[in-house]
């Protein structure tokens, strides 16, 4: 019998400060005391860069998760707050997003014999009571990803105007007026077909 060795992903080299961004968002629980705890944690380039939001070029968001545990079970309440730079869909420039949303995440502390079939639910994460520590990397990258808007463009002025690169805006119009004319000249074999009646 021969064995294949199978490589579902390549696992990604990550630099000292990968590790050490990464390791922000390990919650401890194991030992950690009943009751409230907080935690602040700044989310920018280089955690985008490294969760691969390819939409956001830059941007600081403070992210101030507030834990409670209990029992049988930990919430985490998360407050994100401050702004992502993105492409602008029109004109390619960057663009400043204001961020300010609130996740939820509850997580439940079950025993080694429980059964994932059991009751499962999407916001809810099941995880075995002894568990050491929660990792809240993806779920922030989803929360981010969930919360940006699904176009992104510079906003108007005051007086209804696009704040837009002028130079893009004025060759995109250039272009819409091209296309316009290319769509009025038709071809005249059309138009002659046009005027056959079916009936
Ligand atoms: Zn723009």
């Amino acid at each position: 019998m021969i064995w294949k060795k199978y490589y579902i992903c390549t696992p990604k080299f990550m630099t000292m400060e990968e590790r050490q961004l990464r390791s922000q968002f390990k919650i401890r629980i194991s030992g950690v005391e009943l009751g409230k705890h907080c935690f602040s944690v700044d989310c920018d380039k280089e955690f985008f860069d490294l969760a691969g939001i390819e939409q956001l070029m830059d941007g600081r968001l403070n992210l101030r998760i507030e834990m409670e545990k209990s029992e049988k079970m930990v919430d985490f309440h998360c407050h994100f707050e401050g702004y992502v730079t993105a492409e602008c869909d029109r004109c390619l420039a960057p663009v400043n997003l204001p961020m300010n949303f609130d996740e939820r995440l509850l997580v439940k502390l079950v025993s080694e014999n429980y059964r994932s079939e059991e009751e499962q639910e999407d916001d809810i994460w099941m995880m075995d009571e002894n568990t050491y520590e929660i990792d809240l990397f993806h779920f922030v990258y989803e929360s981010i990803v969930l919360a940006l808007p699904i176009r992104i463009v510079h906003e108007d002025d005051a007086d209804g105007n696009p704040t837009c690169d002028p130079e893009v805006l004025r060759r995109l119009d250039e272009m819409n007026a091209e296309n316009v004319e290319n769509e009025q000249e038709t071809d005249p074999r059309w138009d002659a077909l046009k005027n056959i009646k079916l009936d």
